[in-house]
Parts: C-alpha cells; structure tokens; sequence
C-alpha cells in the first residue's frame, strides 16, 4: 500500500455517464507536497467525470480552507478555498499541461490529481493574505518590524510535470530567530 492516500483517476474506466469522485485533503496530503506555507488544511473536492469522443472531462470543485501563516505578523490565519475548474484531459505521447489541457502519456491510462488539487488551492490563496484588522498577533508583528522583513514574491507555481523543488523563503530563517 502507498504511503499516501491516492488522487489518481482511472481514466480506462470512464464511460460516457458521469462518475463522481470525491477526495479529502487533509494534512497528510499539504505534508506530501513539501510546501513550507500550507501544512494544515481541509479542504473537499469533488471531481465530476466523463468520457467525451475525444477525451476526457473533469469538472472540479475544491471546498475548505488551508492554515498559512499571516503576511503581517506571521501567526497562522485560516483561508478559506472555494473554486471550481474543468480540466480536459487527452491522451497523447508525453505529458502536457497547457491552460485547462493536460495531455496524459496513453500508457499511463490514469491521471493523478494531487498536483492539480495543490496548484488549485495556491493560486487561490491571494497574494496579501492578513487577519482581519486589529486581530494580528501584535508582539511578533513588532519583533518582524524590528527586522525590516521586505514582502517576497509568490513562488512561482510549479507545473504538475516538473519537479518540485522549492526555495525556503528567507523569512522563515528569520522566524526560527524569533520563536
Ligand atoms: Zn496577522
């Protein structure tokens, strides 16, 4: 058995009616994509399925909220994630991501969602991202003054083809000074 749990549609086994999945992701799955911001969260996505003539349909819906820390003072905020986005997946020679398309190697047969899920829930969580005014933890919002933190950049979005290898973003050095 797989350490983690599975986000891989049979793409073989789709017919022409829809077929629901649904999947939950939890800590466990933020934990497998090694991501330094996101380490909690719940969110529910359902995953409507369908065989076309020419490929496949998958209408995604993704609901919950994941745990980050606040831009301003650094503490944990809840974010909350709604978004829904339809895939068409192909079957072609090697993998290929463009806009909505993803070409799926035809010997694979499935596709494996867990990158697409992730990538779903980064770009929803925008790019300032705070607690509401006057909730801010006000002790570490004064230490992070003291260092002069500069906002950084997003990270760029990985794409699902590629490896992910991800710089630590320097105020977490930082952070580890503090706490
Ligand atoms: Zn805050």
């Amino acid at each position: 058995m797989s350490k983690f749990a599975s986000y891989k549609i049979d793409l073989e086994n789709l017919t022409e009616n829809s077929q629901i999945f649904d999947f939950e992701l939890n800590s466990e799955f933020f934990k497998m994509n090694n991501d330094v911001e996101i380490e909690q969260g719940n969110v529910k996505v359902i995953v409507v399925a369908q065989k076309k003539i020419q490929n496949f349909v998958l209408k995604i819906s993704l609901e919950g909220y994941v745990i980050v820390p606040c831009d301003r003072c650094l503490d944990d905020m809840q974010q909350l994630i709604s978004y829904s986005e339809t895939l068409t997946v192909k079957f072609g020679e090697n993998f290929e991501e463009d806009a909505n398309t993803v070409i799926i190697p035809e010997s694979d047969g499935y596709i494996d969602l867990a990158c697409f899920f992730y990538q779903m829930i980064v770009v929803n969580i925008p790019i300032k991202h705070v607690h509401q005014s006057g909730t801010c933890n006000i002790t570490m919002e004064k230490q992070l003054e003291k260092y002069s933190v500069q906002s950084l950049d997003r990270q760029d979005i990985i794409s699902c083809g590629e490896k992910n290898d991800k710089k630590i973003d320097p105020r977490w050095e930082k952070l580890k000074e503090i706490k």
